[in-house]
C-alpha cells in the first residue's frame, strides 16, 4: 500500500500561500481576513474553528470570531450575516456546520454574500462550479484536487466513484472530478445505491464520504485503487487520553497488503481543508483589492 499523507502536501500550499500573502501586504494591501461563526458547544466543531485561527495566525490573516450559545436564535445569526457582508475590513465569513436543528442551515448559508461565501456552498458558488466559472471550490474536495496534483495522481479518462452526495463533499466532488481538464467518468453513490462493489470494483479511483466507517475495504475496490477517505468519526475509546480516536470510512489496515494508494484518518484530507479554506480567503481578498 502508498500511504497518501497530506502533511507535505498541506506544508507545500502553505508556504507558498504565505509568500503570496506576504507580497500582498507588502504592497500595502490589509492583511487577508475570515470571519468565523460558531453556534453552539459541538466538540468537534470547535476544534475545527480553533484549527482554522490557527491557520490565520500562522498565515498573518485576521480573523473575528463570533460565538452563540446552542440557543441563539436564527435572527441573530442572519443579522450578523448581514452585518459581516458589508463590512469593508471582512474578505471571507464561514459559518461552522452543522448547525443546531432549529436554525435552518439553508437559510444561513444563503444569506452569506456570494463574494464572501469562502466555503464555496451558496447558491451562486455551486451554480458557477456546475458550470465550470470561476467561483470558490468548496474546500475538501478541492483540497481532494490539490491530493491528486501532488501526487501526480491522472485522473483524465479514469473511473471515479464518490460514495456520499452531500452538498458539502459529495457533489461539489463529483462536479470537480467531471469538469473539462479534470476528465474523469463518475459515479455517485448514494445509501440506495445496492451493492456499492459493482461499481467500486471497476474504480480507478474511490472518493469515499459516508461518515459511517468501515464503508468500503479492500474488497471493494481493485489491487491498485486510489482510495481517498474523507470520513473523520470520533469512535469513543475511554482507553485514550481524549476518550475517543478518529477513524475514516474506509477500513485503512485492510489495504496494507495491496498496491492501493490510500489516504490516513486523521493525517489525509482533513489536513487539506483549512489550507483550502485560506486559499479560498486569500482569493477574496485579491478579489476586493482589484
Ligand atoms: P453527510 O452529509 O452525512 O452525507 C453522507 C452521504 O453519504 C449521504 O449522501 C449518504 O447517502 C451517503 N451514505 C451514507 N452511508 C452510505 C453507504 N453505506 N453507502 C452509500 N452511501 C452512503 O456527510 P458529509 O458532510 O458529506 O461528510 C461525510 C464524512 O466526511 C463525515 O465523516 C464527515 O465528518 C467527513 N468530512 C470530512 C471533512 C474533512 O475535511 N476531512 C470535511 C467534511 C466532511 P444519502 O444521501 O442516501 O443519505
Amino acid at each position: 500500500m502508498k500511504r497518501l499523507g497530506c502533511k507535505l502536501v498541506q506544508q507545500k500550499v502553505e508556504e507558498e500561500l504565505k509568500i503570496k500573502t506576504d507580497s500582498f501586504i507588502a504592497k500595502g494591501n490589509r492583511a487577508p481576513s475570515l470571519a468565523v461563526i460558531l453556534v453552539g458547544n459541538d466538540g468537534a466543531s470547535m476544534t475545527y474553528v480553533s484549527n482554522k485561527q490557527k491557520a490565520c495566525e500562522r498565515l498573518g490573516f485576521m480573523h473575528f470570531d463570533y460565538r452563540f450559545s446552542e440557543d441563539a436564535k436564527e435572527d441573530e445569526v442572519l443579522a450578523l450575516i448581514d452585518e459581516l457582508n458589508v463590512r469593508e475590513d471582512v474578505d471571507g465569513i464561514l459559518v461552522q456546520l452543522p448547525l443546531p436543528g432549529h436554525i435552518d442551515e439553508r437559510k444561513i448559508i444563503n444569506a452569506i454574500a456570494p463574494e464572501k461565501d469562502v466555503d464555496g456552498f451558496s447558491p451562486v458558488n455551486v451554480g458557477s462550479l456546475c458550470l465550470g466559472q470561476p467561483c470558490y471550490v468548496p474546500c475538501t474536495p478541492k483540497g481532494i484536487m490539490e491530493i491528486f496534483r501532488y501526487y501526480s495522481i491522472e485522473t483524465v479518462g479514469k473511473k471515479a466513484v464518490v460514495i456520499g452526495r452531500s452538498n458539502i463533499v459529495g457533489k461539489p466532488m463529483a462536479m470537480l472530478l467531471m469538469q473539462k481538464g479534470v476528465d474523469a467518468t463518475v459515479t455517485v453513490c448514494n445509501t440506495k445505491t445496492g451493492n456499492i462493489k459493482d461499481y467500486t470494483m471497476d474504480a480507478d479511483i474511490v472518493i469515499v464520504a459516508t461518515g459511517r466507517p468501515g464503508t468500503i475495504d479492500s474488497s471493494y475496490v481493485k489491487n491498485d485503487a486510489v482510495i481517498i477517505d474523507v470520513g473523520v468519526n470520533r469512535i469513543s475509546d475511554p482507553s485514550r487520553e481524549k476518550g475517543f480516536y478518529l477513524s475514516g470510512d474506509a477500513d485503512y489496515d485492510s489495504f496494507r497488503e495491496t498496491e492501493c494508494s490510500v489516504t490516513p484518518v486523521p493525517g489525509g484530507v482533513g489536513l487539506m481543508t483549512v489550507m483550502m479554506l485560506m486559499e479560498n480567503t486569500y482569493e477574496a481578498a485579491l478579489r476586493r483589492a482589484k
